[in-house]
């Protein structure tokens, strides 16, 4: 070996030992109730305060955070805020172990140490509903976010409008409610002029929130107690009767896997880069999966222009 390449061994050796250990994507945040705000009769917004908040990052209007509610035994939440954290889970025994539900960042606010998330309050059937329907001012939780710290992206988020858009379609129920009004507010913010038609499944016509959002966007709120109608039925209906989606293509029945709600989550991401069409869609599983079907096999929509998200399943808990 030449003197050159010892010399050239040497320095790789001494860059990649003395490489510092990479900054995890997401970390846990140790969080105390600072305030509940009731928006409507469904849901509340629980105001979060943490002395780490100035480290917790946000990358877009859909990004999912874990949250860690007391256990079954009633002990607070408290993994370790290192990598060690998903070890200690898996090793408590099932009455310690804290109970751990999906959610949104509604905001966050770093220069006061204040993050937002916005709660369905469907009942104390489920460990997050009820700790939210009781929570009191200086309650604890525990969360796992996004990592201001790590100079990468660590992902946890779908809304990825491509370029070249002219045409947006958003449909949810009231658990992707916070995200759309996020998206609705990015949209008026920087492309003002995108026609956007979102539609929202609320309960009650008390859910259907002032949304702050384009003038080229068109909101329909679709209460199901005015409606008659059960949990996803107006969303299907939307997008198959009002929603302005492009022009059919002649589908030869297009070939559609289902998905086998029992054994997975229903989660189809979009990949294009460029599209004059984009939708996301997310909301009670067995309802997307009928949004998937009718846009995807009746109307042969390019499923790399469709965000797709079961977020919850009417009948079963998310454990
Ligand atoms: C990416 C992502 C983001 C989400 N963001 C939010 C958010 O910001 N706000 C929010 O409220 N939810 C959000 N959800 C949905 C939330 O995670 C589920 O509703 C979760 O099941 C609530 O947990 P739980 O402990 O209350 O009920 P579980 O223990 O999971 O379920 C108990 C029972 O309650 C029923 N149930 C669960 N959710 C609902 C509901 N919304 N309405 C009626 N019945 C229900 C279940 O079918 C089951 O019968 C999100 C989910 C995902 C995947």
């Amino acid at each position: 070996m030449s003197s050159l390449t010892q010399t050239l061994h040497k320095g790789l050796r001494h860059l990649v030992g003395s490489r510092p250990a990479a900054v995890p994507g997401y970390r846990l945040f140790d969080l105390e109730l600072r305030q509940r705000i009731a928006l409507s009769p469904s849901l509340t917004r629980l105001v979060f305060s943490g002395t780490d908040l100035g480290q917790m990052n946000t990358l877009a209007p859909d990004q999912r955070v874990k949250l860690f509610f007391p256990a079954p035994d009633g002990s607070l939440p408290s993994l370790p805020n290192d990598q060690h954290w998903k070890a200690t889970l898996n090793a408590l025994p099932p009455p310690q172990r804290p109970a751990m539900r999906t959610y949104t960042i509604r905001a966050l606010r770093r220069e006061s140490l204040e993050v937002d998330v916005d709660f369905v309050l469907h009942g104390v059937n489920g460990p997050a509903s009820a700790w939210a329907t009781h929570a009191k001012i200086g309650d604890r939780l525990q969360m796992l976010a996004p990592n201001l710290d790590c100079g990468d992206d660590p992902g946890g988020y779908e809304w990825k409008p491509p370029q070249g858009l002219c045409n947006v379609l958003l449909v949810g129920d009231e658990t992707a409610l916070p995200a759309i009004a996020g998206m609705l507010e990015q949209l008026a913010d920087e492309q003002p002029s995108l026609a956007v038609e979102a539609f929202i499944e609320v309960p009650y016509e008390a859910d259907c929130l002032p949304l702050r959002h384009s003038a080229a966007t068109r909101l329909h709120w679709l209460p199901r107690e005015m409606l008659q109608c059960q949990h996803g039925e107006a969303m299907l209906h939307a997008v198959r009767e009002l929603a302005n989606l492009p022009q059919a293509q002649p589908a030869p029945a297009a070939r559609l896997e289902e998905v086998n709600l029992d054994k997975r989550m229903l989660w189809d991401r979009s990949s294009t880069h460029h599209s004059a069409f984009y939708a996301w869609v997310a909301g009670e599983s067995t309802a997307v999966m009928d949004i998937r079907r009718y846009m995807i096999k009746e109307r042969g929509l390019p499923r790399d222009c469709l965000t797709l998200m079961g977020y919850w399943r009417a009948g079963r808990t998310s454990d």
